[in-house]
């Protein structure tokens, strides 16, 4: 890559449009490119448009105090302009520049009002394009390919912080600092985006906690009522088959009873026939018929204490029942309060005087604790205590009936007695009335049982009717499919308790409200979200961190070995200027971050900003240590002004040799050479030209006479700038002049 060509226009003095072409390399080398004037003629301007098109912040480097310095200002007899233009054209067949143009024209232009653009082969582009693009082609636009008037020992004079960016440049890091940079910027905003997520959702998590704690709820709740559900199909399902069961049992035994009972009827009914018959062929004996009627009467008596009887303990039995399928349980939270208050009474008691009422107090919580406890079970109906009432009732009916029976008995004997002495013939009467006592017997034996069946088939019914209740207030229309369909169910004794303290558990659970159900799937969607994007962004935040550190890696790693290749070119060239002494470049660590620079573009941040996050805060710096032959080492400040420039140029040129920019302007840098020196300059420029393109403003002959090609920049009443350049070949071989 070299330059071709240089266009300005309305730039300093040169108002009118003025182009600079440059040779392309041949034999090996750059041509030389000397700019020749008298003083104030605009020489150092031409410098200043190179700098400038190539982006060149620092006024004080542009020499002006505002950007629009640069803009032509007028002189006698022409206006000023309205604007500076700048072109500059390389030659990019060899691609050092990694784009696809073999040539590259960039432009910049600036306006009265401010305005200014930069061009790249005519299309608009970014400052920072432009300096990525250049420092990929090696050339260091703030620094050291263009050395302006005075610059040459500017590098000496700055602090070692300055000159760590002019080393940045020297060692060719610069494509990596700016890549850093951008990386770095990017880490910002990933780290603001980062935070930015956690914020919200750390403003999000103690709704969705609540959240999740009634969810957790609501599980358990399902859980719990799965599991009841099941037991209760299982607890009553059982119950209710078994007493179907009982039921058909009951209605089996009813039957056959109730037969035998009709029989019986008949059979009595017959016997009494028979009586009827007998007893009318008694004419004589009314004694007889007299006892017989008393014994009938009795009898009948005895029929109505029995029927009395038995309704009587009907009565109790469906009292009984009553109460037991009436039975509910005392809830399970009841209970436990109230154990815990007695165990609350109990703590209270402390003193000794307190032991008996300790004593009696725990007696009373144990046989409480029993009496509770049995309140959790459905009492049998044995344990039920029948009404008192009804029980005299029975008794009294029941002695009735034994004074009736012993009546009977006795009423007997007397109808025995008299028929043995009356009639023979009376034997069959009482034959019959034997047989007819003992079919009242039968008879009586069946009706206890079928009342028993009865009350039974009541209590059947009423249990029937009660669970049928329980089922439908427990388990609504699963309660109905339960007892139409009969399914295996197994139950243990401890079923029933399980379930109470399963209901006491959803008690304790409560209600949840489906809005808030609904709401948590919402939030913990959202929230899972945040969580997944922050955590590709902590992913992304450490890939960028690690590609700062890898970038830092190299540019250390880059920056230590040319820092070194330069040192000893230093040592070499300083020995060569001054034909001894000793010189070093030494790295310093220094604590407090540089001054920058002024910097008259808002356009772009400084390039090495550090970030403390990557422990990269330590701004080093350079030191230079020169001392000239015969001479005791010295602060940089007590050598000469050609002491100075010889140690610049000694130090320029081994980064030229190091690390050459394709193109190099120097201006007037020879300026307080001796006559011996600028030799020794010149033939050093001469060997560089084989790796730099050297353009240089000299009023030196010596340097002047090295150059190729010569350009004479004068300037007229006008103040403005002119070109007469001169190709020294074509001097050499036609011996002509042209403007
Ligand atoms: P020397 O040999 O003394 O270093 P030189 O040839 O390098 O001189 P320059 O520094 O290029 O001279 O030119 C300086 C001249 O340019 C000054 O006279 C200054 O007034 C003039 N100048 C600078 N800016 C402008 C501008 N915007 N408009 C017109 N003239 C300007």
């Amino acid at each position: 890559m070299h330059l071709e060509r240089l266009e300005i226009q309305g730039f300093k003095t040169f108002a009118k449009k003025t182009v600079f072409t440059f040779p392309p390399p041949k034999g090996g080398r750059f041509p030389i490119t000397a700019i020749v004037g008298s003083n104030g003629s605009g020489k150092s301007n031409s410098a200043d448009a190179l700098a400038w098109s190539l982006g060149e912040q620092s006024l004080k480097r542009l020499r002006g105090k505002q950007s629009e310095d640069v803009i032509f200002s007028g002189s006698q007899g022409k206006t000023r302009a309205g604007f500076a233009e700048v072109t500059v054209i390389f030659n990019n067949e060899d691609h050092a520049m990694p784009i696809d143009y073999g040539r590259v024209a960039i432009t910049r232009r600036l306006y009265r009002d401010g305005t200014a653009e930069y061009l790249l082969n005519e299309g608009k582009v970014r400052l920072a394009d432009i300096q990525l693009l250049l420092a990929q082609a090696n050339v260091g636009q703030r620094s050291y390919s263009v050395i302006g008037q005075g610059m040459v020992d500017h590098i000496l004079i700055a602090s070692p912080e300055e000159r760590k960016a002019f080393f940045d440049d020297a060692t060719g890091v610069k494509p990596l600092q700016i890549k850093r940079h951008e990386t770095l910027l990017k880490l910002k905003r990933t780290q603001e985006n980062l935070k930015d997520a956690q914020m919200v959702l750390a403003e999000m998590e103690p709704r969705m906690r609540s959240l999740k704690r009634a969810a957790k709820r609501l599980e358990e709740r399902e859980a719990v009522e799965r599991e009841l559900r099941d037991l209760e199909r299982a607890y009553y399902g059982a119950q209710w088959w078994a007493l179907a069961d009982d039921r058909t049992a009951v209605e089996t035994r009813r039957g056959q009873a109730g037969t035998q009972i009709e029989t019986l009827r008949g059979e009595i009914a017959e016997l009494e026939a028979k009586t009827r018959v007998v007893e009318e062929k008694e004419t004589a004996d009314d004694g007889l018929k007299e006892l017989q009627a008393a014994y009938r009467a009795l009898q009948a008596m005895r029929d109505t204490a029995r029927r009395a009887q038995f309704e009587t303990e009907k009565e109790i039995e469906l009292t009984k029942i009553k109460a037991q399928s009436t039975w509910a349980p005392l809830p399970l939270g009841k209970i436990i309060e109230e154990i815990r208050a007695m165990g609350e009474g109990l703590k209270g008691l402390r003193d000794l005087k307190g032991l008996e009422e300790i004593r009696k107090g725990i007696e009373g919580l144990l046989a409480r604790t029993g009496e509770l406890s049995k309140r959790l079970e459905r009492p049998n109906p044995e344990d039920i205590k029948a009404d008192p009432v009804l029980l005299g009732k029975l008794k009294g009916l029941k002695t009735d009936e034994q004074r009736i029976e012993q009546d009977l008995k006795e009423l007997e004997a007397k109808i025995d007695a008299h028929a043995t002495q009356e009639h023979k013939a009376r034997t069959e009467l009482i034959e019959i009335q034997r047989a007819l006592r003992g079919k009242h017997e039968q008879m009586h034996a069946f009706e206890q049982e079928q009342n028993r069946n009865e009350i039974e088939r009541a209590r059947l019914e009423e249990r029937t009717q009660a669970l049928v209740r329980e089922m439908d207030e427990f388990m609504k229309e699963e309660g109905r499919k339960v007892r139409e369909v009969k399914e295996v169910a197994r139950v243990h004794a401890g079923t029933y308790a399980d379930i109470q303290r399963l209901r006491y558990k959803l008690e304790l659970i409560g209600g949840i409200d489906p809005e808030t159900i609904q709401e948590y799937e919402e939030t913990k969607q959202r929230f899972d979200f945040l969580e997944s994007q922050i955590s590709d962004l902590e992913k992304a935040l450490a890939d960028t961190q690690k590609i700062i550190r890898e970038l830092d890696g190299q540019i250390e790693k880059q920056s230590k070995k040319i820092f070194g290749d330069i040192n000893r070119k230093f040592q070499h060239y300083f020995k060569v200027l001054f034909g001894g002494g000793s010189c070093e470049l030494v790295n310093v660590a220094s604590p407090t971050p540089s001054a920058e620079e002024t910097s008259a573009g808002p356009e772009e941040p400084p390039l090495d900003s550090t970030d403390a996050s990557l422990g990269m805060t330590q701004t080093e710096g350079v030191d230079i240590h020169a001392t000239p032959p015969g001479k005791r080492l010295k602060a940089l400040n007590l050598l000469s002004g050609g002491e100075r420039a010889l140690t610049s140029i000694a130090l320029l040129s081994a980064i030229m040799e190091v690390n050459p920019s394709p193109f190099v302007v120097l201006d007037e840098v020879d300026a307080a050479l001796d006559e011996a020196n600028t030799f020794r300059f010149a033939a050093i420029l001469e060997e560089l030209s084989q790796k730099s393109q050297f353009i240089i403003i000299t009023h030196n002959r010596a340097t002047m006479e090295k150059a190729d090609v010569l350009y004479g920049v004068t300037m007229g009443d006008d103040g403005i700038s002119s070109l007469l350049s001169v190709h020294m070949e074509e001097i050499a071989q036609q011996g002509t002049t042209r403007r």
